[in-house]
């Protein structure tokens, strides 16, 4: 399969369509070693993970340079190189106790003695897209491969270069390689992945979650869905305007602001618009494409192809129905890449496109209210649930409004906050995903049954016949 390159828009790249007899396969294999793992103790998982995390510390040039000819950006692939490492790091510290089992209790009937176990799948398929290619192919791959399960990975077609690095590492750690492969290809792939594993782990979009939960539930196995997202940010009058400003800017645009949790909408309270849309304004239009130096700048360019229709198409429904384009609102053209300009939209209603679809794109509509209630009345009038921001001086009047936002975390005070506090367990609403929350510590527990051991201490039951 060809893959294009998102920054000279060609394709540069033949990406490995692993057949279904492959993956089936390499899932045998995985399944035929994860028994060992299992009985090994924590500490010998937790001791192979940490040589894993060294030797992507020794491939982080390499993999960074694949990652960045992946996504056409730089900042944002270090930081996912160095995340993953971290992340591995922080779960070895973690998961000794948080995998241990609670000791033998009493029950409520007092003769019966409680053992709980738990047990690991043998086999979890995780499944990832194209917007953090390394990080989100590692965030339920970590905890799984901790709890004493195999883990066959199928990261998005889009953004694959970076596997062959990642293999060689992998192979490095051979001990680790036989619970842990990643096959490449297309949606097929993926599918094909679902049909020979136990639990499936899949971040991507609401049309693809539904496929893939369908999938599961013929098999009976567990979905974990991460899905898209509409994120409302709402600023109230006695918002820090200049905080709110700065907040929503990083919010929006970063990654070009294609990232789950990106703030794809706003609405301000009518007293304050006038002044938050010009600091706003001033802020966003300061940002800069990274062409033709992909280390400067802060907005990369549009990473999938598809991608590139979607964004036109909502900026043309938003202009024709009659939008006004604070700055940029154009998509160009540098140097065969597409590139989205920084953009932020005015005089938006919600029949456009872009107030009601995921946008993924450094675009910002910004919607005046005349009150709080009004306010959380659009931002919950979405099919989407994943995060939010609200920006009040009055702490008291931002939690009562996040208390109110159906979404599984709120920012208060500041953007996207969800993307960097690793501990904050938090669950998706609505079509924006489903299953336990995959940060926090109940994390790994996602990996286990748990299975009772019930004792009988000596006491004939009353209830036998
Ligand atoms: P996508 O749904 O198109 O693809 C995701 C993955 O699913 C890819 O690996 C793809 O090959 C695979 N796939 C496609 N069809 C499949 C099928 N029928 N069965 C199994 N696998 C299949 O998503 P995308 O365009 O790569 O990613 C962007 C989407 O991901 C956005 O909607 C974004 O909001 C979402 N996302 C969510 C989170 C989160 O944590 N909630 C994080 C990042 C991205």
């Amino acid at each position: 399969m060809q893959i294009r390159n998102p920054r000279t828009g060609e394709a540069d790249f033949e990406l490995e369509v692993c057949s279904t007899e492959l993956i089936h396969k390499k899932a045998a294999l995985l399944r035929a070693s994860q028994p060992e793992w299992e009985r090994a103790t924590v500490q010998h998982r937790i001791a192979v993970l940490s040589d894993f995390a060294a030797a992507l510390g020794d491939a982080r040039a390499t993999l960074i340079d694949a990652l960045v000819t992946d996504t056409g950006r730089y900042h944002e692939s270090v930081l996912e190189v160095d995340v993953v490492i971290n992340n591995i790091k922080r779960w070895c510290g973690d998961a000794a106790v948080l995998l241990s089992m609670p000791p033998a209790r009493a029950g409520q009937i007092p003769f019966l003695e409680i053992t709980q176990s738990y047990l690991p799948y043998q086999c979890v398929g995780v499944i990832s897209p194209w917007n953090f290619p390394l990080l989100l192919s590692m965030v339920d791959t970590i905890p799984a491969l901790l709890a004493g399960c195999s883990v066959l990975l199928k990261p998005s077609e889009v953004t694959s270069r970076f596997v062959s690095p990642f293999r060689q590492v992998l192979a490095s750690v051979p001990a680790l390689h036989r619970v842990f492969d990643v096959v490449t290809g297309t949606g097929e792939t993926g599918q094909a992945l679902i049909d020979t594993v136990d639990v499936t782990c899949f971040t991507g979009s609401v049309t693809t979650g539904r496929k893939v939960a369908q999938r599961c539930a013929q098999r009976f196995i567990p979905a974990f869905l991460e899905l898209g997202g509409k994120d409302p940010a709402i600023v109230c009058e006695d918002a820090d305007l200049d905080v709110a400003a700065s907040a929503l800017c990083w919010g929006s645009m970063v990654n070009a602001g294609q990232s789950c949790m990106s703030l794809e909408r706003v609405y301000v309270h009518e007293k304050v618009a006038e002044v938050f849309i010009e600091k706003l304004t001033n802020c966003v239009q300061n940002l800069k494409h990274n062409f033709p130096d992909v280390t400067a700048g802060h907005i990369g360019p549009i990473i999938s192809s598809a991608q590139i229709d979607i964004v036109k198409g909502q900026l043309a429904d938003a202009k024709e129905k009659g939008a006004k384009v604070l700055c940029g609102g154009e998509v160009v053209e540098l140097g065969g890449g597409a590139y989205c300009q920084p953009t932020l939209l005015h005089n938006v209603t919600d029949e456009m496109k872009v107030l009601k679809e995921e946008t993924f794109a450094a675009i910002l509509p910004v919607v005046v209210v005349t009150s709080d209630a009004q306010a959380v009345q659009k931002a919950n009038d979405t099919e989407y649930g994943l995060s939010a921001a609200v920006f009040s001086r009055n702490l008291d009047r931002a939690y009562s409004i996040a208390s109110q936002l159906h979404a599984g975390a709120v920012s208060i005070n500041d953007a996207s906050l969800t993307a960097l506090v690793h501990e904050a367990e938090k669950q998706s609403f609505k079509l924006s995903g489903m299953g336990g929350s995959r940060m926090g510590k109940d994390a790994i527990m996602r990996f286990v049954r748990k299975k009772a051991f019930i004792r009988n201490t000596g006491t004939p039951s009353p209830w036998w016949f």
